[in-house]
Formats: C-alpha cells, sequence, structure tokens
C-alpha cells in the first residue's frame, strides 16, 4: 500500500508540473487535496492573496488544513481577522510558534533583535518553526503571486521545494493584485482592516508601514533595510530536479 502511494506521489508530480500550469487556482486547489489528502496545508499570514485562496479552498473542501506562523508580534487587526476566518469557515487555524516566546528571545538574544538582526529574528521565529511544521506535510500551500518580488518571479504552480524538502504549492502565483482584489469583492471575502490604511502587504507590526502614494505596495515591508523576503520563499541553491522532488517527496508522503 505504501509503495503503491509512493508511486502514485512519483508519478502525479512529474506528470502535472508542467500541465498545473494551465490550470485555474481551483483545480489546482482539488488536485492538491486529492492528491495529498490531509498530508497538504494552506500557509498564510493572511493577506489578501491568502485570503481569496482560504475562501477557494473553503468551497473545494471543507475541511481543508491551514496553518499560520504566529510570531507573536502581529497586528491586533491581524488576530481579530484570524478569530473571523475560523467562525466563517468552521476551521481551526493550526498556529504555529517559534520554540522561544518573546521574552525568551529578548532574554537571550537582547531587546528589539528584529531591527538589529531582522534575518536572524526572521530565522528563529519564522523559518524554523515552518519547517517543524512542514517536516509533518508532504506539500504545502501558498497564495504567494510571481510579480511580487523577484525571487517570487520564477514560481511554479506545482513545484519541488528544495529548501523544505516537500511539494510546494501555488495555486494564484500567475494572478495580478487587481484579480485577487476583484476575486475579494466579488465573494464578499473577509480581510485585514489595515488594507484599507494603505497597509498593501502586512507582516509583523515590527517591521511593517504604511506605504505612500507611488511606493511599491511591498515598500513598508521592512522599511530602509534592503531586506525583502523574511526567508520563507527563498530558494536554496540546491539543485531540485523534478525527479529528485518526486522521490523526495513519496518518502515524506509515507
Ligand atoms: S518580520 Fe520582523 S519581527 Fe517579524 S520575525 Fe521577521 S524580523 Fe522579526
Amino acid at each position: 500500500m505504501k509503495d503503491h502511494f509512493q508511486d502514485y506521489v512519483r508519478e502525479q508530480i512529474a506528470g502535472v508540473r508542467l500541465a498545473a500550469e494551465s490550470w485555474t487556482p481551483q483545480r489546482v486547489l482539488s488536485w492538491s487535496f486529492e492528491t495529498f489528502g490531509n498530508r497538504v496545508a494552506i500557509s498564510s499570514a493572511f493577506g489578501a492573496e491568502g485570503m481569496a485562496l482560504i475562501d477557494m479552498a473553503s468551497r473545494v473542501r471543507k475541511d481543508f488544513r491551514l496553518f499560520t506562523i504566529d510570531t507573536e508580534f502581529l497586528f491586533p487587526e491581524t488576530y481579530t481577522l484570524m478569530d473571523r476566518i475560523e467562525e466563517k469557515y468552521g476551521i481551526e487555524i493550526e498556529k504555529v510558534y517559534s520554540v522561544l516566546s518573546s521574552q525568551e528571545q529578548e532574554r537571550i538574544h537582547g531587546a528589539g533583535l528584529w531591527a538589529r538582526d531582522p534575518d536572524r529574528c526572521c530565522s528563529l521565529r519564522k523559518v524554523e518553526p515552518l519547517r517543524c511544521k512542514l517536516s509533518e506535510l508532504s506539500a504545502w500551500i501558498t497564495s504567494i503571486r510571481r510579480d511580487q518580488t523577484s525571487v517570487r518571479s520564477s514560481a511554479r504552480k506545482v513545484e519541488w521545494d528544495a529548501k523544505f524538502g516537500l511539494v510546494k504549492i501555488n495555486p494564484i502565483v500567475d494572478w495580478t493584485s487587481k484579480q485577487v482584489w476583484r476575486y475579494i469583492h466579488d465573494h464578499d471575502v473577509p480581510y485585514n482592516a489595515l488594507h484599507n490604511q494603505d497597509y498593501p502587504s502586512i507582516g509583523c507590526a515590527h517591521c511593517t508601514r504604511a506605504v505612500r502614494p507611488g511606493e511599491d505596495p511591498r515598500a513598508g515591508r521592512w522599511p530602509g533595510l534592503a531586506k525583502t523576503e523574511c526567508g520563507l520563499h527563498v530558494i536554496d541553491p540546491v539543485a531540485a530536479s523534478p525527479a529528485a522532488g518526486a522521490s523526495k517527496a513519496a518518502k515524506s508522503a509515507s
């Protein structure tokens, strides 16, 4: 049985990688749930893209899995939105935390680590907790878009995530911000109240500000720093062939 499932995963990944590029987000989600069952989960920080994706997922499968990395530094508006999501969609968000509480981080690394060494802070509060969470999954679903950052520009709808060692699925990777917002308005999807206060991209409160007219939508993230990504979607310089990925996917799905 185990071998059959591993063969199935191997065939699916190799077979759909190119084909999935022409699929709708709903079809990508449907394939993801059918292929990976409860070993696939949506990862979201509840930005506009994430909210559109969550709403789509709820129409494909009622009991889909959804997790978030709770750094303990999120805006109150984000926590309010999380409560709303659980109520509207009837699911429980799986909250993932750093092994260090915010107080422990301050005691060990000093106050304001995010200002002195944001890469270290993101590693402690986001990347390592994510790595731990992904180790229990065979695939994860994100709401990244190719036009958000240069790092994301080569992302595929279905790809091998060499950094974390599982399948990564990006159903709306080819969408624009306009499409996302059209979906939100057409389907009456809840969204973070900060979006109405010039926060097009929302992360931790310490590292996010409102954008000014004419600025890039992500200019409010880590303002004043060259940093544009927290590290969750940065690709390691590791050669990752689809075949190698399929093999590892099969192992993690067992
Ligand atoms: S976004 Fe800022 S506060 Fe949040 S984990 Fe990264 S550096 Fe720390």
